[in-house]
This record gives C-alpha cells, structure tokens and sequence, in this order.
C-alpha cells in the first residue's frame, strides 16, 4: 500500500477538543450547556446507531443531547410541529432531523420548519443558500468535514480537478461547491454519467458519495490523486475498492474511520457556533 491513510478521527478528535472548550465558555455566558435536540422518526437501526453515537460525542464534549423518538407511523405534519416547537424552544441550541425519514414523510417539510439559526446540520433552504453564496451559515455537516480532512493533510484544492461522484443535496451537490469556493476544477458525475472510470481518471480529488460498494475500482484512480470514499455500505465497505485505490493514491479515507467521524465533529461544532450566536 502507497497512499497514506487519512485518520479521520484524529482529525475529529482536534475539532472536538477546540469545540469542547468552546462549550464550557458558553455555558457560562448561557447559565447551562449547549444543547443539541435530535429528532428521530421510525425504527432504522442505522439511524439509532447515527443518533446514538451523536449522543455520546455530545456528552464527552460538553453539550447536553435531547432525542425525540416519535413512531414510524408519524405524520409530516406532527414532525413539523415538533421541528417549530423545537426552532421557538430557548433551551435548544441546534436541531438534528435524523434522515432518512419514513417514505411518507415529506422529509424537506420537516427540514424547512427548522430554524435558519439552529439548522446546525445545513439542511435548510437558507444554510444551502448561504453556502452557495459563500455567505455565513451553517454547513451541511458531511461535506463540512471532508474540507476539514482536506486542510488537515495539507490539501489545497486550488488548480486541482475534483470530481464528485453522486450529487445528493446533503453530500454530491454541497461538496462540490466547497471545493469551487476553493477554487478546484470541479466535476460532478452520478446515475446518468458516461464512462465513469474515464472521468474519475483525470481527478487529482475524488469524492465519493454514492452507496453502491466498491463501485470506484481501485485502477481508475489517477496516481497520486486524493480520495475521499464518504460511501458507507453492508460490511463497512465504501464507494471505492479500497485495497487497489489504496496502491495508486497519495491519500486516502479509511471506511469507517474516515469521514464518518468529521461529520460528527461538524455537527458538534455547528451547535456551539449557534449557541454563541443566540447569547450574543
Ligand atoms: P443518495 O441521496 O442516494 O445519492 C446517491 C448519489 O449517487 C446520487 O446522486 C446518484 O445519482 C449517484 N449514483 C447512483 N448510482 C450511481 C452510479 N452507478 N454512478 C455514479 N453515480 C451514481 O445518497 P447520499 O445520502 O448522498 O449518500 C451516499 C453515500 O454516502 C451513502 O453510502 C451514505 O451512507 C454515505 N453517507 C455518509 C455520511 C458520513 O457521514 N460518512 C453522510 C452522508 C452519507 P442520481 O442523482 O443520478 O440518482
């Protein structure tokens, strides 16, 4: 193996001591911690784990947690009541609406009653907006850490090509106009891509976020190229045949144990910056 493994959660555990330290100042100004409310709708036991594991970041980094599990027969109406009463609520200081959310649930309702201001995993119209525009906001959460990856090893997107591979509105779509803001050449390819391998040959960045295992093979990788592999599938295995791009690579995210593990960070860091901009 060539590429040196980026350790996503060395990374994540820097941001999360900064962050800790952040959380006990504002408690202070706060009169009580930080607090991050999660919403959670039905039985995915990917979802649980997801919640669960936020949960226990927040506690070991000085953040309170509140989970609201409601049952998977939950309209998109009581989920939205829910999401305002928690945007109105002084005691929350980010809103987490776990997805996915059952089919019935029209899951971009339920993420626009959020609160701009506590939409600390970027979901909202106006934290898209703000990102888009290059303005202050909050971040989707995923592609907010795979730019903490990036400077952490050193990797300036400027001049390079990136190529995205999927182009979903919390992970493709939002990284890709990171990397622009970074001045990357940026390529984004999904379902409808011809030759695949062919583009993702020219990338100096590859950014996976697919959920389809091993669909990158290790071969179309660019030597030299770094590769960030968000996909996580059955068997923690990625969107890119890890052994093989591992040979041609310069960098390379581990799954699990690489981007998994800033996302969280993000999450984390976010609701600190919300609960210092409501006691500002
Ligand atoms: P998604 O909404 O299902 O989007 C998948 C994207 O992949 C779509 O844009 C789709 O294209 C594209 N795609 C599907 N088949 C393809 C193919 N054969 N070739 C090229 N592109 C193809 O998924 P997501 O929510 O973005 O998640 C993607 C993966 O990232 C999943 O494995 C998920 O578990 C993982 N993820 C990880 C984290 C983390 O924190 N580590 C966070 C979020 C997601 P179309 O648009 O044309 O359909």
């Amino acid at each position: 193996m060539r590429a040196t493994i980026i350790d996503g959660a060395r990374v994540a555990n820097a941001i999360l001591a900064q962050t800790h330290q952040r959380a006990s100042a504002v408690a202070t100004t706060l009169g009580r911690k930080p607090c991050l409310a999660t919403v959670l709708v039905g039985e995915d036991p990917a979802s649980h784990t997801y919640v669960r594991m936020k949960s226990n970041r927040c506690r070991t980094t000085g953040l309170d947690s509140r989970t609201h599990h409601l049952p998977a027969c939950t309209t998109t109406s009581e989920a939205v009541a829910l999401v305002r009463a928690l945007s109105g609520d002084t005691g929350v200081d980010g809103i987490l609406v776990q997805h996915p959310m059952p089919a019935h649930i029209d899951e971009r309702t339920v993420f626009e009653a959020i609160d701009p201001g506590k939409d600390v995993d970027g979901v909202t119209h106006a934290s898209f907006a703000a990102m888009a525009l290059g303005s202050n906001g909050f971040q989707s959460c995923t592609p907010a850490g795979i730019m903490a990856l990036l400077d952490a090893y050193d990797v300036d997107p400027a001049g390079l090509r990136a190529v995205v591979v999927g182009r979903s509105l919390i992970l493709g779509k939002p990284v890709g106009m990171l990397l622009l803001a970074r001045d990357a050449t940026v390529t984004y390819c999904h379902s409808r891509t011809v030759d695949l391998s062919q583009v993702v040959a020219e990338a100096d960045i590859v950014v996976a976020g697919v959920g389809k295992p091993a669909l990158i093979k290790g071969d179309w990788i660019k030597p030299g190229a770094v590769v960030i592999d968000a996909g996580y599938n059955r068997g923690n295995i990625g969107d890119v045949q890890y052994a093989e791009a591992a040979e041609r690579a310069r960098l390379i995210t581990p799954v699990p144990g690489g981007v998994g593990p800033t996302t969280i960070a993000m999450l984390l860091r976010q609701t600190i910056t919300a609960a210092e901009q409501a006691s500002s």
